[in-house]
């Protein structure tokens, strides 16, 4: 297992639920349009925001927006460590900054010494796009070895000083390669994981790409939080990673199950399944619901779930814990199932 680090109030690692991340795409000094984005992401179910900040204007604005949000901030920082000290000083609860490639050792321990003041953890973010030069040079091209030992350079940078609030991520924007070098890495190393693939693309790209990758690794027990990047609105990107979770049964919220249909289903499970889906999206019961099409497979999924309907000639069988409760018109089918739900 995992050390536990904080991100504010927020655990990660060691066992902690698997909490969502998302990064803002408004200039950051834009404190009214980050605040607004920041609100939206918070409402979709986003636990802990990134915002860039890449000069001055945009570390000094890090307090004014903290004091109106309620999820934990962190600073996305690289290469000028006067940027971290000004977060640090002005409240933020992570910083995401690569030692590597902050310069001087001088620089690193004043880094290290307000992180450490404050009891803010540092991600170190290895991405194939900003490896060190030397690891580039070693290994020519940005393999899974090169970020794997990349990220290990940087944790070792940080225990040199003796600090070790670190959590890591390592992406890339090849699926195989973003998992190999999580793989290599949690080899080695206990602390927190970060999980997405980089610049995954565009939403539905993008989703089938972080779902490859970061359900991967889940499988696999690696991985404490995770952030899905889209070239989209970031709210998108919150509804991916808890889509993502939910689909692993690492979230709360219901994990749904439907048949694609055939020529035996004589319902219009499509709408049916939509509709379910669509009005327990804010549930938070951790139950498994199957909407089935007909009598072959329909009842054994359906009995195996919590909650279940099994599509007949314009009526559904509800059951409930495995058990037949009656026979709905197909029309009421949704309105019993959900009921049953509230009920549970
Ligand atoms: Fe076809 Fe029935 Fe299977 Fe659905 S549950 S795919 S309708 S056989």
């Amino acid at each position: 297992m995992t050390k536990r680090i904080m991100v504010g109030n927020v655990p990660v690692g060691g066992g902690a639920p698997i909490s969502i991340q998302s990064m803002c795409n408004t200039k950051t000094d834009d404190i009214d349009a980050t605040v607004d984005q920041i609100l939206r992401l918070e409402a979709a179910g986003c636990e802990i925001v990134r915002v860039a900040v890449p000069d001055m204007a945009a570390a000094r604005a890090i307090d004014s927006i903290k004091s109106r949000i309620h999820i934990p901030l962190v600073a996305d920082i690289h290469f000028d460590h006067r940027l971290a000290l000004e977060c640090a000083a002005r409240g933020v609860d992570k910083i995401r900054i690569n030692p590597g490639n902050i310069g001087d050792q001088e620089k690193v321990r004043q880094v290290v010494a307000a992180c450490r003041e404050k009891n803010l953890p540092i991600r170190i973010g290895v991405n194939s796009g900003s490896l060190e030069r030397e690891v580039l040079e070693k290994h020519q091209r940005p393999t899974a070895e090169a970020l794997a030992e990349s990220a290990l350079l940087n944790v070792r940078l940080l225990e040199q000083l003796d600090f070790d609030n670190v959590v890591v991520a390592i992406k890339s924007s090849d699926v195989f390669t973003t998992v190999r070098a999580y793989r290599l890495a949690a080899e080695r190393l206990d602390c927190p994981f970060h999980l997405g693939v980089t610049e995954a693309g565009t939403p539905e790209m993008g989703m089938v790409k972080s779902a490859m990758g970061i359900g991967g690794l889940l499988c696999l027990g690696i991985g404490d939080t995770l952030r899905v990047s889209l070239t989209a609105d970031p709210v998108e990107e919150v509804h991916a990673a808890r889509d993502i979770l939910r689909g692993l049964g690492l979230s709360k919220g219901p994990r749904f199950v439907s048949c694609p249909t055939c020529g035996r289903c004589h319902v219009d499970l499509f709408r049916i399944a939509r509709e379910v889906e669509e009005q327990l999206k804010d549930c938070e019961k951790n139950i498994k619901i199957a909407v089935m099409g007909c009598a072959v497979n329909g009842p054994g999924e359906a009995r195996d779930a919590d909650i279940g309907l099994a599509g007949g000639k314009g009526e559904m069988l509800l059951f409930r814990k495995g058990e037949p409760l009656r026979k709905v018109p197909e029309a009421e089918a949704v309105a019993a199932l959900v009921a049953e739900v509230e009920g549970l």
